[in-house]
């Protein structure tokens, strides 16, 4: 497992943190270095054809150990971190044996790694937990993703003798400010299914994601000098106000909702006496429930142009991404075979839902049926994010399991 562990520290040394203000992509030079380096370590490994492309994405194959025609599969991390809490000097903390306790976090004391708020903490005694200083995030999202790919791949190159087909690599930029899939070319990938490495602990097969909109609601009003305004200004920020009381905020909202229940989420808003603009959040796991919200957005539009005539609001829908469920169908074996890959490493599989998206989300709608699989992470984007050696070393097996079962399938 040392190799994995080296690998991982590595990978976290190497500040890759997002910058959704930067206009260039990838979007911080990071990115790059750390695929250079992964390009080399192929290479190194005896992955003739790593390459980084123009845009940072790395492509590589692991050639095929069988030699019937096994259908293409492809591996997907990101090496991007999340722009929420600094990446810069990440000092990983590796705690031996944990001993089922607190972990005080040095950088700065204040940060504690409760056993009590972490309950799945609580079964890893004796097993060895990395952790941040406190001053930073790990990036655990995605590098332990990315370390359990190369060694994966490590091992396959190691050992000829476990069957299976080819096996594309691609390491993403920008995932974490919504550019992962930006610049993936699925010709270039070439493969009949992805699975994406981004999830929590060990087990899960992420198979529904939300399907998501953005509407964005831009009030016109009339302006005038507040003191002749009487009968001549209408408000668009009061008009803004009423609007958002009217959202059905008891029970369609992120704060009051769980499970697969959908919601408005207004987020941000903008403007003033002449204009104002409110951007929300659609978020449904059943895509056709997003033209019903967009419609009661509009209707709620209307009842207040009825109100204030002389007002007017459009509301404009920006698709965002769709449920992978609806592309995932096309490809069973997509899910059914990471089930049997899960087993076979001795890991009882469990299908879970995302409220959210993934790279995958886009991916599947592409064409690429890509569920995502338990990596290892945990407290993602945070300081309190930690990983666990031993899961990362189950998820690697899982891997080889998955290549093996795929390995088994032919080409239709
Ligand atoms: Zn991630």
């Amino acid at each position: 497992m040392s190799t994995l562990l080296d690998r991982f520290l590595r990978y976290v040394r190497i500040n890759t943190q997002a910058d959704e203000n930067s206009t260039t992509y990838p979007s911080t030079p990071g990115q790059l270095e750390l695929g250079r380096l992964l390009t080399e370590e192929l290479r190194a490994m005896g992955v003739a054809d790593a390459q980084q492309d123009e845009h940072g994405i790395v492509l590589a194959t692991i050639p095929a150990t069988v030699s019937h025609s096994a259908p293409v599969i492809a591996w997907i991390a990101h090496v991007d971190t999340s722009p929420e809490t600094s990446g810069a000097n990440v000092q990983p903390i590796v705690h031996d044996r944990y001993h089922g306790g607190d972990l005080v976090l040095p950088g700065d004391p204040t940060k504690v790694l409760r056993a009590s708020e972490h309950p799945e903490l609580g079964r890893l005694r004796g097993q060895t937990i990395i952790t941040t200083d406190g001053t930073t995030l790990l990036g655990g999202d995605d590098k332990a993703g990315v370390a359990v790919i190369m060694e994966a791949a490590w091992r396959l190159m190691q050992q000829p003798e476990i069957l299976h087909g080819p096996i594309r690599l691609c390491f993403t930029c920008d995932e974490e400010i919504g550019h992962g899939v930006d610049h993936v070319d699925l010709t270039k990938l070439g493969a009949k299914v992805g699975y994406t490495l981004d999830g929590t602990g060990v087990g899960e097969i992420d198979t529904e994601t939300f399907s998501a909109d953005l509407a964005i609601v831009t009030i016109h009003g009339i302006n005038i000098h507040p003191a002749i305004a009487k009968g001549k200004m209408v408000n668009a920020l009061r008009l803004a106000g009423l609007f958002l009381t009217r959202l059905p905020h008891q029970e369609q909202a992120p704060e009051v909702t769980e499970g697969r229940q959908g919601f408005f989420h207004p987020y941000t808003i903008e403007g003033g006496v002449a204009k104002t603009i409110i951007k929300i959040l659609l978020r449904d796991f059943e895509t056709a429930k997003l033209a019903e919200r967009a419609e009661l957005l509009r209707s709620i539009a209307h009842a207040i142009e009825a109100d204030y005539p002389r007002a007017s609001i459009e509301v404009k829908i920006v698709p965002q991404y769709r449920n992978m469920k609806e592309g995932l169908v096309k490809e069973p074996r997509a899910i059914a075979l990471a089930q049997q890959a899960m087993r076979q490493a001795g890991v009882e599989p469990r299908l879970a839902i995302v409220r959210g998206g993934t790279d995958g989300s886009r991916l599947t709608e592409m064409g690429l049926p890509t569920p995502n699989l338990s990596t290892g992470e945990h407290n993602f984007h945070s300081p309190l994010e930690w990983v666990c050696l031993e899961e990362l070393e189950t998820n690697v097996r899982v891997l080889l399991e998955l290549a093996r079962v795929w390995g088994n399938e032919r080409e239709a």
